[in-house]
């Protein structure tokens, strides 16, 4: 069964999400397209496992599909990469009236859609994310970007979808450690938003069958948030709930060795049982974190003193003003915004 989940931004979109959808991409893009041209762009993982169907799918309604696959991994979200998906547009002829279709992960997303936004000042572009963390994160909200050599996702832009298509199935090719790191994005969403969907991951006790309605609720909670405050001015910061520690631990880490999911998993268990001793939440909400993100195969021990963390998080901030903004829990569901000034962040963690 395919579910259709409107999104009001100021593009609006619909999120098609369904077992078996990645067959029915030609159909769907020909809905929206405004010509028979797609370039797909994918990468060297994903490329070799769904490129020939999502392109069969495309040429049976009519679309010319040519083909893009860059080296997988982060490190691929760079300048270079940008450079090639843009002479590979033009060497296809692509128009700004044709489509991008970004097949792939998180990566293949912000990069093809930060291409797809700035070539010939925009093309329309389609998420078709194929990951756990892309299907419940990174392919809603149109956020799209390539990291610097000075850091990640400095070059970006807000740049909605016509449309993403979402398959659950194609999440049975991904690895465990993947599968743990969209599992860290889900709890997020359920300490944030969703006593129920905390519930849920509890009492779950099958999880590739339990998927495909567990996205559906996720990719809601992030509609919502988004639809509210697009460009990130109040509401969609609760959405950074464990990202400040985890970033600063994967920063120190030198994004080598923890996976995203399992920095913010440290980041939550850390923020909250922080937040527990600074008397800003509850006593037991780190339990039930720890709970779901142990269930999930997620860490919660935080891989180096705290100290260092925390003085990363802090040289990070620094260049946003004199204050941070700590996104905390009055309990499971309920999030929000405690500003602190930055010379304070210590003591918050007492380092
Ligand atoms: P990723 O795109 O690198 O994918 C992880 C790995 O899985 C890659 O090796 C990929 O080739 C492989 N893969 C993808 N789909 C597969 C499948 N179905 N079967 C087998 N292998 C598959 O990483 P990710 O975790 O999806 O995304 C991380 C990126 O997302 C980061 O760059 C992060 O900054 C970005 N992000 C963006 C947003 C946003 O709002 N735009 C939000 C969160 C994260």
């Amino acid at each position: 069964m395919t579910e259709i989940i409107p999104v009001q931004t100021g593009r609006p979109y619909d999120i098609h999400l369904g077992r078996g959808i990645l067959n029915d991409i030609g159909s769907l893009a020909a809905s929206v397209a405004r010509t028979k041209k797609a370039v797909i762009v994918t990468d060297t993982n994903v490329g070799p496992l769904y490129g020939a169907q999502v392109r069969a799918s495309l040429e049976a309604a009519g679309f010319e599909a040519p083909l893009y696959a860059f080296e997988a991994g982060e490190a691929s979200k760079n300048m270079q990469t940008l450079l090639a998906l843009y002479s590979f547009f033009a060497q296809s002829d692509l128009t700004r009236a044709d489509l991008v279709i970004a097949l792939g992960g998180g990566v293949v997303g912000d990069a093809a859609g930060f291409a797809a936004a700035t070539y010939m000042r925009g093309v329309d572009f389609i998420q078709v994310p194929t990951t756990l963390l892309a299907q419940v994160d990174s392919s809603v909200g149109g956020k799209t970007a390539v990291d610097l050599p000075e850091g990640k996702n400095l070059a970006g832009a807000f740049w909605q979808p016509r449309m993403v298509i979402c398959d659950p199935d194609v999440l049975h090719t991904l690895d465990a450690e993947n599968i743990a790191c969209g599992m860290g994005e889900i709890v997020k969403h359920a300490c944030i938003r969703s006593q129920p969907l905390y519930d849920q991951l509890v009492a779950c006790d099958d999880l590739p069958a339990a998927l495909p309605a567990i996205i559906a609720e996720n990719v809601k909670i992030k509609r919502d948030v988004v639809e509210h405050d697009e460009r990130e001015k109040g509401e969609r910061m609760l959405l950074n709930f464990g990202h400040t520690l985890g970033h600063a631990v994967e920063k120190c880490l030198h994004y080598n060795g923890i996976s995203h999911g399992a920095a913010v998993a440290v980041g939550m268990h850390l923020i909250t049982r922080y937040a527990e001793k600074n008397g800003l939440t509850p006593v037991g909400t780190v339990t039930q974190i720890d709970t779901l993100l142990t269930k999930y195969h997620l860490p919660i021990d935080c891989p180096l003193p705290l100290t260092n963390v925390v003085h990363a998080a802090q040289n990070d901030k620094k260049r946003a003003g004199g204050n941070i903004n700590l996104v905390l829990l009055r309990g499971i569901g309920d999030a929000f915004v405690h500003t602190l000034p930055i010379a304070d962040l210590p003591a918050f963690f007492g380092v």
